[in-house]
């Protein structure tokens, strides 16, 4: 074995095509039951219909060697993602458009018009005074658009009042004086053809690659653990980098999601894939309907009945999936602490989501380890 890949999620596969495809021999354990990380997708049973048994996961991205690197091993479909939100049982389009603000206002301003109106709204405080995520809104584009689609979904999302969170979450809400309504800005996006399992097997089918399932970094029962790979091979670790060291400088604080599934006996219940809920009484954030991913499977979707997913945030403890790094100051302290203890293990890189903890799209993730792997490893 030339290198070890601890974690199968975007970051590590990348890695581990890239050295196979060198020549090198290459194990990648993981500590779950299947490979490709949060991405992982599988049919649900009963519908046919594919399911992201992470959350939902949309593929967007403007760097032209991630979109050529990733088109190796999948198709994409023309999928384009559009969110809507359901604020006292009336739907809006998101991100906050032109259509968004006539609907809410029950007007038809011109674009003009809009900005004139948001730019008195958002009057009431100066973006320079604003000293939490509540007035930074306010002060972006104003208090009436600000209470009916950002403080309650925020509350919901970050199980904190938007009083308490810095600033900075929001270093601005995209307004559109147009109805252009597409959720990314990016240059391509779209699904995976064949569903986002084929993708991942495809990166990890080779024959320099060895890849072991549920098998634990940190199990010292078995034989590839942390004590007895460290400096005897190149590692690349994208587990979570406070359980690397022990937790010495402290635990990283992530929120967590549950998803609820459920299967349901209509060909269509929402209409759309995703719906936010922006009020504070639902206790969900959203509603993904996954059939509307991919339309071109109509033919072989049921027409009768439907999967969804309502999605549920809070604070991660113990052994809940960490999902999105909350970055307190404590965190960001922590994190340097961890980056210094890192630079003294050798030949071990760390990487990914978890193992530098930061908020990593799949393209980012891709990206990053393309990086790596050009500039240190290869
Ligand atoms: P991961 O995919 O998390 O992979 C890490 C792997 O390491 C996991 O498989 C884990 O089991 C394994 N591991 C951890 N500890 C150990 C251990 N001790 N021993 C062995 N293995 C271990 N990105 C987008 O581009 N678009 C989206 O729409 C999108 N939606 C998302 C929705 C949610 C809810 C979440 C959480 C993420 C979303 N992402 C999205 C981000 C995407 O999931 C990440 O970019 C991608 O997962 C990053 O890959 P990674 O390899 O860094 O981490
Ligand atoms: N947001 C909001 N209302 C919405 C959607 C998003 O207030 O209907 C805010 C919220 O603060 C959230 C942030 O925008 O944390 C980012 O939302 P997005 O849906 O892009 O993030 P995701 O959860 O998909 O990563």
């Amino acid at each position: 074995m030339d290198l070890l890949v601890v974690g199968s999620g975007f970051f590590g596969l990348t890695i581990a095509e890239r050295a196979a495809a060198s020549g090198r021999k290459v194990t990648v354990i993981d500590r779950r039951h299947h490979i490709g990380g949060n991405a992982y997708s599988e049919d649900e049973p009963e519908t046919g219909i594919e399911v992201h048994r992470y959350g939902a996961h949309l593929f967007h991205t403007s760097n032209p060697t991630v979109w050529e690197y990733v088109n190796r091993f999948t198709t994409f479909t023309n999928y384009v993602h559009r969110v809507y939100t359901n604020h006292r049982g009336v739907v809006f389009p998101l991100p906050i458009n032109l259509g968004t603000i006539n609907q809410f206002f029950q007007a038809g301003y011109s674009p003009d018009e809009a900005r004139t109106l948001i730019h008195e709204l958002a009057g009431e405080i100066d973006v320079k005074d604003a000293s939490n995520l509540e007035e930074k809104g306010i002060a972006l584009i104003g208090r009436p658009l600000y209470e009916a689609f950002i403080r309650d979904y925020t509350a919901k999302q970050w199980q904190t009042d938007p009083k308490d969170l810095p600033a900075e979450i929001i270093s601005r809400l995209p307004v559109r004086y147009t109805y252009d309504n597409r959720y990314f800005n990016d240059t391509w996006e779209g699904l995976p053809t064949d569903g986002y399992t084929a993708w991942i097997e495809r990166m990890a089918d080779h024959p320099n690659i060895e890849v072991k399932l549920n098998v634990d970094f940190f199990d010292e029962s078995q034989p590839l653990h942390k004590k007895a790979t460290v400096a005897q091979v190149p590692i690349v670790y994208t587990g979570p980098v406070d359980r690397y060291f022990d937790y010495s400088e402290g635990a990283l604080s992530w929120r967590t999601i549950d998803l609820e599934q459920e299967v349901l006996p209509t060909g269509d219940f929402q209409g759309t894939s995703v719906m936010n809920y922006a009020d504070a009484d639902v206790p969900y954030t959203r509603i993904h309907e996954f059939r509307h991913f991919h339309p071109e499977r109509e033919d072989r979707y049921p027409k009768d009945k439907t999967v969804i997913m309502r999605e549920f945030s809070r604070f991660a403890t113990g052994e809940d999936e960490p999902y999105y790094p909350i970055n307190t100051a404590d965190d960001r302290a922590g994190v340097l602490a961890y980056r210094e203890l890192g630079k003294g293990e050798q030949d071990v890189h760390f990487g990914g989501r978890l193992g530098t903890y930061q908020y990593l799209d799949m393209h980012m993730a891709i990206g990053s380890a393309l990086s790596m792997w050009n500039n240190h490893l290869a």
